[in-house]
């Protein structure tokens, strides 16, 4: 089964993911992990990409599509997987779709976590308070433009998977085990 975790920052996309890998034998792909350890890696990818996750922005789709086209490659992948984090823009939507369908395989579900925008910035705030390595991103200001890009850029991959009929929502403001057990509810329909 592939699955796709939709949301805006801070939705707890990347917990819900972590969850999974841990219950169902699927390996998790998070584009923002790749790019942070490209960043921690001092790649020249990771340089380019530090300066446009700084400030809230999107790094290319031509990057970001090579980079999962890459990773959906591997074996372990055609086992299943769980995408946070991408795609983002209706681009990489179009282009994972037929990355998918020349392996034979398609999304099987995908499923936004819903939240109140308020909240997020709560949540990123207490995700900095807690981490041990605060991310850079990670503080009111980027948050906006990041929802903003979320709003203008990312929200739009929304209608292309209703027509597909194969997009589910989750009340994201529910405590995280029982998140998870709507997402369970939703994968096991
Ligand atoms: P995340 O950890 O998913 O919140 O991603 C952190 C940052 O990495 C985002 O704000 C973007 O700058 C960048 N990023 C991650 N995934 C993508 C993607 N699919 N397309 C473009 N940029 C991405």
């Amino acid at each position: 089964m592939n699955i796709i975790l939709f949301g805006p920052p801070g939705a707890g996309k990347g917990t819900q993911a972590e969850r999974l890998v841990s219950e169902r034998s699927m390996i998790q792909l998070s584009t923002g992990d790749m790019l942070r350890a490209e960043i921690a890696a001092s790649s020249e990818l990771g340089i380019q990409a530090k300066k446009v996750m700084d400030a809230g922005e999107l790094v290319s789709d031509n990057i970001m599509i090579r980079m999962i086209e890459l990773r959906m490659s591997t074996d372990e992948a055609k086992a299943g997987v769980i995408l946070d984090g991408f795609p983002r823009t209706v681009n990489q939507a179009e282009a994972l779709d037929e990355m998918l369908s020349n392996n034979g395989v398609a999304i099987d579900h995908v499923v936004e976590i819903c939240v109140n925008e308020d909240a997020l910035f709560d949540r990123i705030a207490t995700r900095a308070s807690q981490s041990e390595k605060v991310r850079d991103d990670d503080n009111a200001d980027v948050l906006k433009q990041r929802l903003k890009v979320y709003r203008d850029n990312t929200a739009p991959v929304l209608p292309f998977y209703r027509d597909k009929g194969i997009l589910s929502q989750v009340d994201g403001m529910l405590s995280i085990s029982e998140v998870a057990e709507k997402i369970s509810e939703v994968l096991d329909s």
